[in-house]
């Protein structure tokens, strides 16, 4: 250890001086092992003296046959005298060793031959005490030096680096370190420094050998492994600081010596005081930045509903304090969370720390084995007001030790944690309960604004695509009478029509749970709706499904599926449900609206149609057809069945005449029954004679077929857009009724043409 060549040999020169005669010209110079000069100096001051051709420029090579002293000093490890061939000059060589003998540099001097009337041999052997005083001096210097800079760093981190440097350079021989020591006075390994260049590794090969040669022993001042290795524990006031390391090479053919021991004591005892000064600045910053953390995440919490947000700063502010951990969260709730947040299961690994701060509730630390390294875990629970959602865990080496306030404030941001939670849970639901409220008003709306069941069937299917953005949607009908479902609106256009059978699965899950939910894992075979062969392309992970009931009854179902796994959540069941109760009563309404048509259009006694319902069909024949008939007929002496057999029996024969009209026409034509015992058919598109032929032939079954037997008179018109011009239904009826007339009058049971 011989320190800064240059600094330590301007040490020597000044107590070398000294004792030089006054008024004597000379150079004294700095050669380092191989004899190059390093540097040099005016042994007489403020005089000049060159000799000859002499070269001290620093990097000149002076361990040559002319000045052989350098050569012999380097050689033999002792002090050389030699004059110049010419005898005008003499050399000195002084070695400098160190204390394994091995030559640093070597300080030598050249003077005129005239001027040294002594003998300079044994002159620098006197010397030799004051080239000690001012080795000592620079150590000195150095230590105080080096003490003095430890007074400028603010945190601890610059302080060792700066420390372990500087006695690196003084010491010149291998590597300096420093690690952590915990109270017991263990290495906490993960943090050190070192002088050893770190090559993409955690950490250095040298760091790593202590570690092992160091594991779970207390650190204590000693010098091992054949002088190789130096440790000094750094202590304030009894309290372990930082063990200080000197460590070789394993290339390095060097031991450390006694003077190499003695400076890192002295300089470490002297570093201890401002070593403990910025770790308790650190603390203290430390501490004060744990409480801004906290206050910007309360603030956080306060100002956003975004759970994500919220995650993402705990999980940053604790990587942040601290930096050799590894931080997880475990979530026991379903989160779309983009920050790294992890499953909790209880299946993997039933004593996990982790599964024990959930369970238990509060903050577990435990040691647990990973890989075969010993890691110490913390765990502590996402504590809510209504629940635990989840637990924050930190490994770290298991030399790591968290004090307990320390664990305290890990405590208090994992509850910050959980009630980040309860807050956006709360906030979920009653968007949730929003969005309900608003399909459901939406859906009131259409369901109001439209009864035609198709339509509002569409818009079911539209609304469900847009709230879930799910792939397949579909309603079935239950084709009464049969145990068909048939696709009566889908998002896939081509499904439309096509039927499944009840007892397929998924229809038969949905029927005889009232309800489906059919999440498939990730690997297991997807859901099948092949049946569908428009769906024969695509295969369902997720799949919900309700039964519609129509009118108190079975009526179909309502389907979501998609392909991505996991993809509807309770919520959306829920929804769907009330999709599902929409669909149901629009199908109900639609029912009833064609019921309450048909009854509109419909006698209530004979089946036959209404009048106005005759009339709205004449008026649409005369606008869009070019001709077509009308049959009026009446009863004949109706007054008198009425009168013989009762009003029942009256109504009975009525019904009897209109069954034979009925099925004495064509599908095309409308039966209606015109007043009380009045009935009139309009034949569309058919010409007068085929229009007498069906009432004759009605006549006649009538005057045949009725019991108690009637007769009915019958006026027929007919009308021909070429012929007889544009007509209207008054006239048309007018025409009719003329002849009917004609008919009674000629003596009934009869039809008379107009
Ligand atoms: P005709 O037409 O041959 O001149 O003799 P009519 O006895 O049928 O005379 P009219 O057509 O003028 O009388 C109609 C009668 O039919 C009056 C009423 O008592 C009876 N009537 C009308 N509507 C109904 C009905 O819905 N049920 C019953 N039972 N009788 C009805
Ligand atoms: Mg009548
Ligand atoms: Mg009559």
């Amino acid at each position: 250890m011989l320190g800064k060549l240059e600094t330590v040999f301007s040490y020597m020169a000044h107590f070398m001086l000294l004792s030089w005669p006054e008024k004597r010209p000379g150079i004294l110079f700095l050669t380092d092992s191989a004899g190059k000069v390093v540097t040099n100096m005016e042994m007489q001051v403020g005089q000049s003296w060159n000799p000859n051709n002499l070269d001290f420029r620093a990097g000149s090579q002076l361990c040559t046959e002319t000045h052989s002293s350098v050569y012999h000093a380097l050689r033999t490890g002792e002090i050389a005298v030699h004059t110049s061939e010419d005898g005008e000059l003499v050399f000195g060589a002084f070695p400098l060793k160190e204390y394994d003998g091995r030559i640093r540099a070597v300080i030598g001097m050249v003077a005129p031959q005239q001027e040294i009337d002594f003998d300079l041999a044994s002159y620098m052997r006197g010397l030799e005490s004051l080239i000690r005083m001012g080795y000592d001096a620079y150590i000195q210097h150095a230590t105080t030096e080096i003490i003095m800079k430890l007074n400028r760093f603010d945190n601890t981190r610059d302080l060792l680096e700066g420390l372990i440097q500087q006695i690196a350079d003084v010491i010149q021989k291998g590597h300096c370190s420093a690690v952590k020591l915990s109270e017991t006075s263990m290495l906490i390994l993960p943090e050190f420094h070192t002088t050893e260049v770190l090559e993409g590794e955690d950490r250095p090969y040298q760091i790593t050998q202590l570690a092992a040669r160091f594991a779970g022993i207390p650190i204590t001042p000693s010098v091992e492994n054949d002088h190789r290795t130096v440790i000094l524990p750094i202590t304030c006031e009894g309290k372990p600081l930082y063990a200080l390391f000197l460590h070789l090479l394993p290339e390095d053919n060097l031991q450390y010596d006694e003077r190499d021991v003695a400076f890192l004591q002295e300089v470490g005892e002297k570093a201890s005081y401002a070593l403990w000064r910025t770790m308790v600045a650190d603390d203290l910053r430390r501490d004060a930045s744990k409480k801004d953390l906290l206050y910007q995440l309360m603030t956080k919490i306060q100002a956003s509903i975004d759970v994500n947000d919220v995650l993402h700063e705990i999980v940053s502010s604790i990587r942040y304090l601290y930096p050799h951990a590894s931080v997880d969260l475990f979530l026991t709730v379903e989160t779309n969370a983009t920050t790294p947040v992890k499953p909790l299961s209880f299946y993997d690994d039933e004593a996990s720390t982790s599964t024990r701060a959930y369970l238990e509730g509060s903050l577990v630390m435990d040691y647990e084995e990973r890989d075969g390294v010993k890691v110490a875990v913390l765990a502590a629970p996402l504590l809510g007001k209504q629940g635990i959602y989840g637990v924050l865990q930190l490994v770290t080496d298991w030399t790591v030790f968290l004090s307990p306030q320390e664990t305290e404030y890990i405590s208090i941001l994992a509850e910050t944690a959980g009630k980040a939670f309860e807050n956006a849970q709360l906030y979920q639901q009653s968007r949730n309960l929003i969005r309900e409220l608003r399909l459901i008003n939406e859906m009131a709306r259409q369901l109001n604004r439209s009864l035609n069941l198709q339509e509002i069937l569409d818009f079911v299917i539209e609304m469900l695509l847009e709230t879930f953005s799910t792939e397949f949607s579909a309603i079935l009908r239950k084709q009464p009478g049969t145990d068909l479902f048939e696709v009566i609106s889908s998002s896939l256009a081509e499904c439309q029509g096509r039927s499944i059978h009840a007892e397929v699965s998924p229809i038969s899950d949905i029927l005889s749970s009232k309800q489906a939910l059919l999440l498939v894992p990730p690997g297991s075979e997807p859901i099948s709706l092949s049946l569908l062969p428009c769906l024969s392309h695509m295969s369902f992970a997720s799949l919900m499904g309700v039964p519609l009931l129509v009118d108190g009854e079975l009526g179909g179902v309502l389907i979501v599926a998609d392909s991505r796994h996991h993809f509807f959540s309770f919520d959306d069941y829920k929804l769907l449900e009330i999709f599902g109760q929409h669909a149901s009563l629009a199908m109900t309404n639609a029912m009833l609206h064609t019921e309450v048509e048909r009854m509109v259009i419909t006698d209530n006694l004979t089946g036959l149609y209404t009048r106005r319902y005759l009339n709205q069909r004449v008026q649409a024949s005369l606008e869009k057809d070019s001709f077509g008939s009308l049959i009026l007929m009446d009863i004949d002496y109706f007054k008198k069945v009425n009168d013989t057999y009762g009003h029942q029996v009256g109504d009975e024969v009525l019904i009897q005449v209109a069954n034979l009209i009925k099925r004495h026409i064509r599908e095309s034509d409308i039966p209606a029954r015109w007043g009380g015992e009045e009935l009139a058919v309009y034949l569309p598109r058919v010409d007068k004679a085929t229009a007498h032929a069906i009432a004759e032939r009605i006549r006649t079954y009538v005057e045949k077929e009725t019991s108690p037997p009637v007769t009915i008179s019958c006026g027929l018109a007919k009308w021909h857009k070429e012929r007889t011009g544009e007509i209207s239904v008054e006239s048309l009826f007018y025409l009719a009724d003329i002849a009917l007339y004609e008919a009674k009058n000629k003596g009934r049971n009869q039809v008379i043409l107009a």
